[in-house]
């Protein structure tokens, strides 16, 4: 029997097969989890529809997050199909390209309030949703990165987006324990997908990931669904508030050289 069976999971920000969600979306169809998806704007849909579909998936419908009426909408869909939910997943990020790079001290205030708003209030704005469609309580689970916790080149706006997301889960997690809810996030080493190709030299910092994460790997969307399976599942259910590192360790390190370029000199 898979740890999901009998488990209704709606998740946010698949938009093609690249994406980390579609990596957790594989992995709850192959627990047994019931999902449904939703998509940023129009012309995802013709993407999304056939990945639904390939795990038994029909609900697929529109949301930008940064609209109320929108998240309100989805929600009562959800509802109506759903009946209750138990799982919600958040795997949404942007921030306008021109705030991911240059002096983050000439980042526009725009640019900021852009990222954050649709990168980590939006947690917020769908766990208010979710809340009473979790009557038997729920989990629900973000992903966020490490550049909210250290400086990492060019992240600007996405960085203070992800700190921001990572507060929202420790209160989150605060404010829905009473009703057996759980919020947590998992921070995942860098991954090739649409939202990092907005990154430059994104390449270099795989590589460099790569050479000096302890487990010397590049983590993979399968990796991150199967530790979201976890934090999903009732073997998780005393975690909450939780972010929890899927990376191949780099957290850790506190100088990201490799030994052999320390010792090289
Ligand atoms: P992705 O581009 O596949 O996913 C990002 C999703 O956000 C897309 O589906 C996009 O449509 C959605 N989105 C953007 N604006 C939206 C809006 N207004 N309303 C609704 N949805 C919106 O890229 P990804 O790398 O899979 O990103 C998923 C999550 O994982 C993001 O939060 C990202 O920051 C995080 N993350 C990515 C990496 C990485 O290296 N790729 C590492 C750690 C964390």
């Amino acid at each position: 029997m898979g740890l999901l069976e009998g488990k209704k999971a709606l998740i946010f920000g698949v938009a093609n097969k690249d994406s980390i969600g579609w990596g957790v979306a594989k992995a709850f169809h192959r627990e047994g989890a019931t999902l449904g998806f939703s998509y940023a704007y129009e012309s995802l849909e013709r993407r999304v529809t056939p990945l639904a579909e390939s795990v038994g998936s029909d609900f697929v419908e529109m949301c930008d997050v940064s609209k109320d009426e929108d998240v309100d909408t989805l929600f009562e869909k959800a509802q109506k199909r759903f009946g209750t939910l138990d799982i919600v997943i958040h795997s949404i990020g942007f921030a306008p390209k021109e705030d991911l790079g240059g002096r983050y001290s000439e980042m526009s205030r725009d640019g900021f309030l852009l990222a954050v708003n649709i990168s980590a209030y939006s947690l917020v704005a769908l766990a208010k949703r979710a809340r009473p469609l979790m009557p038997n309580g729920g989990s629900i689970t973000a992903m966020t990165y490490i550049a909210s916790e250290r400086v990492m080149p060019r992240y600007n706006a996405m960085a203070a987006a992800k700190a921001l997301l990572e507060n929202a889960v420790r209160y989150l997690a605060a404010d829905l324990g009473p009703d057996g809810i759980r919020v947590n996030a998992i921070s995942a080493g860098p991954i090739k997908t649409l939202a990092a190709s907005g990154i430059g030299g994104f390449r270099k910092l795989l590589r460099a990931s790569e050479q000096v994460s302890p487990l010397r790997a590049l983590v993979t969307q399968e990796d991150v669904g199967n530790a979201c399976v976890f934090l999903s599942s009732d073997w998780a259910r005393y975690i909450t508030g939780e972010i929890m590192h899927v990376d191949a360790g780099y957290n850790i390190l506190g100088f990201t050289a490799t030994e052999e370029e320390l010792l090289g000199d």
